[in-house]
């Protein structure tokens, strides 16, 4: 068999596409290897989120030109986000590459490596194509948590954003394919997927006849053996009552939403063009609290968008408290060629953005740690997914408001087992329990 590495850069998208593009050249007799040295095929699946995610693919790149240099016949190829933003300078900067796709070209995948294996030089394939559903998988991986892309791209066009430019516009798969792809993994062991798009929320107004996200999780949840669904990005202007409804009806959807804010002020999600405003996202949260009073939020925050004054940074951290977030994902704002923000006056100068950066963690390490005393003494059903990293005599796992908890399986729970645990912990970055009896040890143990 011939070989191939993957090196994956970015989001769970790219963790996702890495999966299929090793499934289909599995399909082609590639199987594969974590050591590049040895490798026949090596792709780079690329993100162009932030400046540094490009340079560290440059850097990577650089490294391969010693490899190609005395191995002419190894393949090298670009794929994902940076491949369509940056196809020319890729060519330019690193021309040891044989081959540039975007993630529309990933069901050709076998068809370019093959080209590129013949001999063909500065093959590129990045324009849209139809969309194709690829449930291959790599060898041996019988996830009992995956990821299920339910649409791909986005049409919101946020001011700082490149993801519509690389990932083209929303196009939902059919209910049919995921429900299929998802039976498949539960035949496989998975016990909990999370379905995947950049605007999830967006799904099926594309298909006929539509649909829509909440319709999708009820036909998910009807699939026997799954325990856990999640869902992951929501964007708060295509939030529904809908949905809401279905964050309580469905009972195999988690108490968890990640919805990104981006920032807690006005004038500033105006510049991003997000299509909300706080208020209204507030109250979207306490609808959804409304609905389901357990609800964790996560969130996205940027700090230091083009024109970000002192007062609109300040109205960030008070929505950081009101909300009272499980989970934050910070950044500093980094311009991007090629969108409106890059060019927009008023830049805020590096040292500002580290600065209020540094004061935005302080206050969500305080928010987050207010919200996991609260579970402190309290039952949580946990999801069993593998021995503890600290202690490998413990089980992990995590709760459906996504917190890790380590337990003390005493041989009495395992891998892919939901149990009830009572935290009698709570650590900065995990959460200690103990496994609750069931009603019939209670009995065997009173007697
Ligand atoms: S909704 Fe998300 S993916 Fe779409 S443009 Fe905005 S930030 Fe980018």
């Amino acid at each position: 068999m011939a070989k191939l590495h993957l090196i994956t850069y970015g989001c769970q998208m790219n963790e996702y596409d890495s999966e299929r593009v090793a499934g289909l050249l599995r399909e082609h007799a590639y199987e594969l290897t974590a050591d590049e040295s040895e490798a026949d095929v090596i792709l780079l699946n690329t993100c162009a989120i932030r400046e540094k995610a490009e340079e560290k693919v440059f850097s990577k790149l650089g490294e391969l030109r010693r490899l190609k240099t005395a191995r002419p016949d190894v393949v090298v190829g670009v794929m994902g986000c940076m491949a369509v933003l940056q196809n020319a300078t890729v060519f330019r900067r690193a021309p040891q590459v044989d081959l540039v796709f975007g993630s529309a070209a990933i069901a050709r995948v076998p068809e370019l490596v093959a080209r590129a294996r013949e001999g063909r030089r500065h093959l590129l394939e990045t324009a849209e194509a139809p969309l194709v559903k690829i449930t291959a998988r790599p060898p041996g991986v019988r996830p009992l948590k995956a990821f299920v892309t339910v649409m791909e791209g986005c049409e919101k066009h946020c001011t700082f954003c490149v993801v519509p430019r690389t990932r083209g516009r929303e196009r939902s798969h059919p209910p049919a394919a995921i429900l299929a792809e998802v039976r498949g993994l539960v035949a496989d062991g998975c016990r909990e997927v999370t379905l995947l798009g950049q605007t999830v929320n967006a799904y099926g107004r594309d298909l006929t006849p539509p649909t829509d996200l909440a319709e999708l999780l009820a036909r998910v949840s009807e699939v026997p053996g799954l325990a856990r669904i999640r869902f992951t990005t929501s964007n708060p202007y295509n939030l529904t009552p809908r949905l809401v409804r279905a964050m309580a009806d469905v009972p195999k959807v988690c108490e968890y939403f990640h919805l990104p804010l981006q920032s807690g002020s006005n004038a500033v999600l105006a510049r991003m063009n997000r299509g909300y405003t706080r208020e209204r996202y507030l109250e979207l949260v306490a609808a959804l609290r409304d609905a389901v009073p357990a609800m964790a939020f996560s969130t996205d925050l940027i700090v230091g968008f083009p024109g970000e004054t002192e007062d609109d940074f300040a109205a960030t951290l008070e929505m950081v408290e009101r909300v009272g977030y499980d989970n934050v994902f910070s950044f500093r704002y980094s311009r991007r060629p090629g969108t409106p923000a890059a060019s927009m006056p008023d830049q805020v100068p590096d040292a500002v953005k580290a600065e209020r950066h540094a004061r935005l963690l302080a206050v969500v390490q305080r928010v987050t740690a207010a919200r996991s005393a609260r579970l402190a003494g309290r039952t949580v059903e946990v999801l069993i997914d593998g021995a503890s990293r600290k202690d490998p005599g413990a089980l992990s796992g995590r709760t459906r408001c996504n917190r890790v908890v380590n337990v003390d399986g005493g041989g009495r729970a395992g891998v892919g087992d939901v149990v009830d645990v009572q935290v009698t912990e709570v650590l900065p970055h995990s959460l200690r329990g103990v496994l609750v009896p069931t009603p019939e040890e209670a009995v065997c143990s009173s007697r």
